[in-house]
């Protein structure tokens, strides 16, 4: 089936809409694997670095990480994936996107719902008290070989507001999650392989209140079967055209409707 096919599947009467997004929707904003300049991070991998017994161990490795990470963020771009969820949102047509990215490009797309389940790496916290700074700046990121402290408590160590391997979710955050997934009638998977949980089990928590689930990827994924319909191919390709014929068929809704 073409998107076209699928748009006219799709029931739009009263539609919520959720998308529930993960890494491969910033691939064509230039945000690769992060392994930095040189090759200098070809040795590590994120298993390594992004936990809390790395940060303990040796915090000014997991920084300098963070900073390259950082410097390549700072030239990326929302692509018009991204822009499609937020045009999505302008339309009145979403509830919100719950998204597996740490990198900020939805806000920067002009989002406003938007649940960062696994943090957000342009901000950094206070590992003693509940301070929160942005450090998304240039200065910072190229500041090699230095710590990021806390104006409050000063001795204590920043350490980027990420969700690190073997923590736990924001309680509040997953809950918020759930409750736009008991409320929506349709489910964009976008960009994600649907093998972390526990988002992966989103998807399914949503069809069991009723919700179409429609994935966007380039190939298929552990969440196929589960979906109703799957549309592959780059993300920023297919989910603009599937956006505007969405939209035409809402409108053309609502004109029959006032005629
Ligand atoms: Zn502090």
């Amino acid at each position: 089936m073409n998107i076209s096919e699928i748009v006219e599947k799709i029931d739009v009467e009263r539609l919520k809409i959720v998308s529930i997004v993960g890494a491969g929707i910033s691939k064509a904003s230039g945000m690769p694997t992060f392994r930095g300049e040189d090759g200098m991070w070809d040795n590590y991998s994120a298993m390594e670095l992004a936990t809390p017994q790395a940060f303990a161990k040796d915090p000014q490795l997991v920084w300098n990480w963070y900073k390259a990470r950082m410097r390549i963020l700072l030239e990326a771009k929302p692509n018009n994936a991204h822009f499609a969820l937020t045009e999505l949102e302008e339309e009145g047509l979403s509830l919100g996107i719950i998204t597996q990215n740490v990198d900020g490009l939805h806000e920067i797309a002009g989002s406003k719902n938007i649940i960062e389940i696994h943090g957000r790496i342009r901000y950094a916290r206070c590992t003693s008290c509940n301070h929160i700074q942005r450090w998304d700046n240039h200065k910072i990121a190229n500041e090699r070989d230095s710590l990021l402290y806390c104006p409050k408590c000063k001795n204590s160590l920043l350490r980027p507001d990420v969700v690190w391997f073997g923590e736990p979710l924001d309680p509040l955050k997953s809950e918020k999650a759930l409750d736009w997934l008991s409320q929506c009638n349709l489910v964009l998977v976008i960009g994600t392989s649907g093998v972390v949980y526990p988002v992966a089990s989103f998807p399914s928590f949503a069809k069991k209140s009723g919700a179409k689930i429609i994935e966007f990827n380039i190939e298929s994924t552990p969440l196929t079967p589960i979906c109703d319909f799957s549309i592959f191919g780059k993300c920023e390709e297919t989910l603009p055209v599937f956006v505007k014929e969405l939209i035409r068929k809402v409108e053309k809704r609502k004109s029959e409707k006032n005629e």
